[in-house]
């Protein structure tokens, strides 16, 4: 299955515990149709499901095509880069020292309205604007591979 030589270390992202936005998260617990996504990380790599018979790619996973009607959908691999569609900035403390941070819609770069809703990391909460660009990581918890995403800049100096 693993396909990638330093996709699984490029992928991966460690951040500190205090400023996890995950580390209180309910794990999720994914039907069927869905654990290829929440499993997907592991070797550094999301992927979206796609109709087999139109290639309209589906999310969140339905194992049904919206476009065509078809019911056979394929989980496949994607790029991970993307446009920052909208966000917000969750100031809540649901813990004592909890750091704001970052929900974001993101635009994936396959396909006009493909869009995932995450976490922005290694970005200040004053920085984040609309139309950022982004790429994938992923935080492996609770069983499962959380994608998140960073600012592209900020992996230029590993994507070589
Ligand atoms: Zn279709």
């Amino acid at each position: 299955m693993k396909n990638s030589d330093s996709g699984a270390r490029a992928g991966a992202l460690e951040v500190r515990e205090e400023q996890d936005p995950l580390l209180h998260r309910l794990m999720p617990s994914p039907d069927p149709a869905a654990r290829f996504f929440w499993m997907s990380g592991a070797d550094g790599r999301l992927r979206i499901e796609q109709c087999d018979a139109c290639e309209y790619l589906v999310h969140p996973p339905s194992g049904h095509c919206p476009r065509c009607g078809g019911d056979r959908c394929t989980p496949r691999p994607v790029s991970g880069r993307g446009t920052i569609h909208s966000y917000t900035v969750n100031y809540q403390q649901w813990f004592v020292g909890q750091p704001p941070y970052i929900i974001v819609i993101i635009d994936l770069d396959e396909q006009a309205g493909l869009r995932l809703t995450s976490n922005l990391l290694d970005c200040a909460p004053d920085d984040v604007f609309v139309g950022m660009r982004v790429s994938v990581r992923f935080l492996a918890r609770h069983g499962v591979w959380y994608p998140v995403f960073v600012p592209s800049q900020a992996m230029e100096s590993d994507s070589a």
